[in-house]
């Protein structure tokens, strides 16, 4: 596997690390460039250095270096032959979330202290929209999953196991193309192999009154950093669909605690062979369970 860090720097700092032909500067003809997009080796020496910098221009002028990040992770055929699991992300996100356009949620379940596990208690109810637009899958920022109409139809031709699939409303009408993506269930623990953190740079599991990694044990931390390790479990011999014990995120406003989502290679393959699109894959580490 290797690793990438996309970056996207502060264009007025990012003279202190890099050339100006470096990257991609993003900005308008009227004040110049603002953003210079890079795409860095995390085994390279320049990983340190971005982070020396980082740290220079918040003693220095009380400022962020990088604004926005994102690990580009490239696997090669037999790592992806060898996985046994893979996790999957929705790379579509779109609001209003299911909660402002009335589902509803039983919150007495929820954790006091980072708000994760509460229950939903009603069928979705979204505005409706194009979130879906030629993709099979799309999630509000309240992480409330909507795939299409074929999605469903390609897993129930596969058989395939622990998928469930919820209706959605626009209102009070039943929308006839798009379903909610639910689990049957099964959940895989996440090992403590896996980091967390707020960026690459800060592995802070609090941030002033914002506590990230709860004490309960629930939520593990602000964003993953890593590839994620989970515990060996009998389920992984017979289901395709999983999600994460733990969750990772935050509460605030709209947004909440995320579970994270696993497939088989099966479920990754039918995905695959069926140009099912809107899901971004990683390998993921099933690790022995020593307790
Ligand atoms: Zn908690």
């Amino acid at each position: 596997m290797k690793e990438f860090l996309e970056l996207r720097i502060d264009y007025k700092y990012a003279h202190l690390l890099f050339k100006e032909d470096e990257g991609v500067n993003l900005g308008d003809d009227i004040f110049g460039p603002s953003v210079k997009v890079v795409k860095i080796d995390t085994g390279s020496p320049i990983f340190e250095k971005v982070g020396q910098v980082n740290k220079s221009v918040r003693e220095k002028y009380n400022n962020l270096f990088f604004a926005g990040w994102k690990y580009i992770r490239k696997y090669t055929t037999k790592e992806l032959t060898d996985a046994r699991l893979f996790q999957m992300d929705v790379r579509k996100y779109f609001e209003p979330t299911g909660e402002e356009c009335g589902t509803e949620y039983d919150e007495h379940c929820a954790c006091e202290i980072c708000g994760s596990g509460r229950k939903q208690v009603s069928p979705l109810r979204l505005k409706k929209g194009r979130f879906l637009n030629k993709r099979d899958v799309a999630t509000t920022i309240g992480n409330e999953i909507v795939v299409s109409k074929r999605f469903v139809e390609v897993m129930k031709e596969n058989c395939v196991k622990g998928m469930t699939f919820g209706p959605v409303y626009w209102g009070k009408n039943l929308a006839e193309d798009c379903y909610q993506l639910m689990t049957k269930g099964e959940v895989l623990e996440i090992s403590e192999q896996t980091k967390f953190g707020i960026n690459p740079y800060d592995f802070s599991e609090k941030e002033g009154t914002e506590v990230f990694k709860c004490p309960q044990g629930d939520n593990l931390g602000l964003n993953i950093l890593s590839e994620v390790y989970v515990k060996e479990n009998a389920s992984l011999f017979t289901t395709d669909f999983f999600i994460s014990k733990q969750t990772c995120g935050m509460k605030s406003g709209y947004l909440n605690p995320t579970h994270l989502l696993f497939c088989s290679p099966r479920l990754y393959h039918v995905i695959k062979d069926n140009g099912l699109k809107g899901f971004d894959f990683e390998v993921a580490h099933v690790v022995e369970n020593i307790d």
